[in-house]
């Protein structure tokens, strides 16, 4: 049985859902955050954090998801380190299941997130936070004038390739086919630019290196040739999953799976999101911390209209 409904439930616990709890608990909304077995978010796979303002020296992912989640709990959110399993939105107060039970309320803000995709290959893997890593804007300043190479032919890829011309001593995007999926003037950008080289057909077969990235063997596609481009990081831009399948048929998502928003509101009236899961754009903490706001703040409106309403409905009786 479900108990008496919240007025917020928050479903995922990365910077958008804890951000969203703690101005949900200091608005006296007393939320409930379903923060999902693999709490945290994206950070907690993050080793050093110099861009979240307010850290000169920098932080460590985990440490800075824990001081979030300890502001929301001080002021009364209570966290469930749960997965939510189903989601009902079709109907108000909305529903949300747990392994352990269910839970209701009238409004819920959804920062269940995106996943960056992997190539799948075991030393991908063993030196990831070493070397290896799906973001060049987070990581690119930790190999400062060293080689680096850049997986993948979208913009993303693009725009970290140029990024991390500002700090390697040459980049090296590694593109399965011999075109670039990328927007033409985004492509043309790293084509023109003479400190980015590309290898066209080629795969990654392999990061060198124990305990750092020394370099990244790529095979041919056409010809199974094998080289070494040596290279003290490899970041992997091959696109994003957002975490929607408890999603599909509840609110409107875009093609690729991401939740449409306008501002943080979906299409369901009393249902919000905030961070990577509607986001393809910006994808930083401070970003998703910064929606995570927006969408308690528009959860607390809509709450405040759908009782004055209620209100006005009841006295006009
Ligand atoms: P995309 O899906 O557009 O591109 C992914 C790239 O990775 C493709 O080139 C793909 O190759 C390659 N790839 C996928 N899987 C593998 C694999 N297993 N091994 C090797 N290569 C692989 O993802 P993006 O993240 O680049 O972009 C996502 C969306 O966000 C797009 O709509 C993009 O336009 C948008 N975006 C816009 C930006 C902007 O406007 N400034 C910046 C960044 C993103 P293949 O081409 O062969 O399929």
């Amino acid at each position: 049985m479900a108990d008496e409904p919240r007025n917020v439930i928050v479903v995922g616990g990365g910077p958008a859902g804890l951000t969203a709890a703690i101005y949900a608990a200091r608005a006296n909304l007393e939320p409930l955050v379903i923060e999902g077995f693999a709490a945290g978010g994206q950070l907690m796979t993050t080793t050093d954090v110099e861009n979240y303002p307010g850290f000169p020296d920098g932080v460590q992912g985990p440490e800075l998801m824990q001081m979030f989640r300890a502001q929301a709990t001080r002021f009364g959110a209570e966290v469930l380190t749960v997965d939510a399993t189903k989601l009902d939105l079709s109907r108000r107060p909305f529903t949300v299941w747990t392994g352990e039970g269910e839970h209701t309320a009238r409004a819920i803000i959804l920062s269940t997130g995106a996943s960056a995709k992997w190539l799948g290959i075991e030393s991908e893997t063993r030196l990831r936070g070493f070397g290896v890593s799906s973001c060049a804007t987070c990581d690119g300043f930790f190999f400062k004038d060293k080689e680096m190479v850049v997986v993948g032919g979208g913009d993303t890829a693009m725009e970290e390739a140029l990024f991390l011309t500002r700090m390697a001593s040459k980049v090296t995007v590694v593109h399965r086919r011999d075109e670039f999926r990328a927007s033409q003037i985004m492509a043309q950008r790293v084509l023109d630019n003479p400190a980015i080289d590309v290898r066209w057909n080629a795969v990654v077969d392999e990061v060198l290196g124990e305990r750092a990235v020394e370099g990244v063997q790529v095979r041919d596609v056409r010809t199974d040739e094998l080289e070494v481009i040596p290279a003290a990081a490899m970041f992997v831009a091959i696109g994003h999953t957002p975490n929607t399948d408890l999603l599909t048929g509840q609110v409107a998502l875009d093609e690729a799976g991401y939740v449409l928003t306008d501002g943080t509101r979906t299409n369901v009236e009393g249902v919000f999101a905030c961070g990577d899961v509607q986001d393809t754009v910006y994808r930083q903490a401070i970003t998703a911390a910064g929606s995570g706001c927006e969408a308690a703040i528009d959860a607390e409106r809509w709450l405040e209209e759908v009782a004055h309403e209620a209100t006005a409905a009841a006295a006009a009786v």
